[in-house]
């Protein structure tokens, strides 16, 4: 039996569907969802069958797809995140654009000794070539470490921005549960619903 993971539309947690399965209830945010199959009989996507028209499931299910959302970003950032680092001594780390314009700066000062060489000794002043060649490869890693710091920078700020987003919106949903009274947290009405006795059914 094949079993793959497709996402529920109502609150966006992942489910494990298996091939023999047409119904079935999120276990998030129990939304009755339909399993949608392709042509040749694929697993394709989950489609809302019912919805519990219910006000604190509906406050709860925008709880469940924030924090969804949060936990696909954070996974998002951590999957991208070792791309943008460069190379280091102790293996990969983030670059920096304090080394890249100190490398820029001592690149500039070596490659303007060697000016200083070449003009001041005249045929002698060969060796200034190398301080040139020197100065030129130094300050070309800085424009590489201050490409790569820019391009880390510029994610994080994004990721950092989606996140705060995310974060005030579930704050926001949060408080608006807060003020109901009554309210019972995931974990509590699960068990709740867990240990309904329901009447036999000849009863
Ligand atoms: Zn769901």
């Amino acid at each position: 039996m094949k079993v793959i993971a497709l996402t529920c539309p109502q609150c966006g947690g992942s489910q494990d569907v298996s091939d023999n399965q047409h119904l079935l209830e999120c276990r998030y945010c129990r939304t009755i969802l339909r399993v949608e199959r392709s042509a040749n009989g694929e697993l394709e996507r989950l489609l809302i069958e019912a919805r519990l028209e219910n006000a604190e499931l509906t406050v709860e299910n925008r709880r469940l797809k924030i924090t969804n959302a949060i936990h696909r970003l954070d996974a998002a950032w951590a999957a991208h995140r070792p791309e943008l680092l460069v190379p280091g001594k102790k293996g990969p780390r983030e670059p920096s654009n304090v080394l890249a314009f100190g490398a820029m700066l001592v690149g500039l000062a070596t490659a303007a000794i060697g000016v200083n060489f070449l003009l001041t000794l005249g045929p002698d002043g060969f060796v200034g070539i190398a301080f040139i060649g020197m100065g030129v490869i130094i300050a070309g890693f800085g424009l590489g470490e201050r490409g790569a710091a820019n391009r880390y920078k510029d994610s994080k700020i994004k990721y950092d921005r989606r996140r705060r987003e995310l974060s005030d919106e579930l704050a926001n949903v949060e408080a608006v549960f807060g003020e109901r009274s009554g309210y019972e947290d995931t974990t509590m009405r699960k068990k709740r619903l867990d240990n309904v006795a329901y009447p036999a059914a000849d009863a």
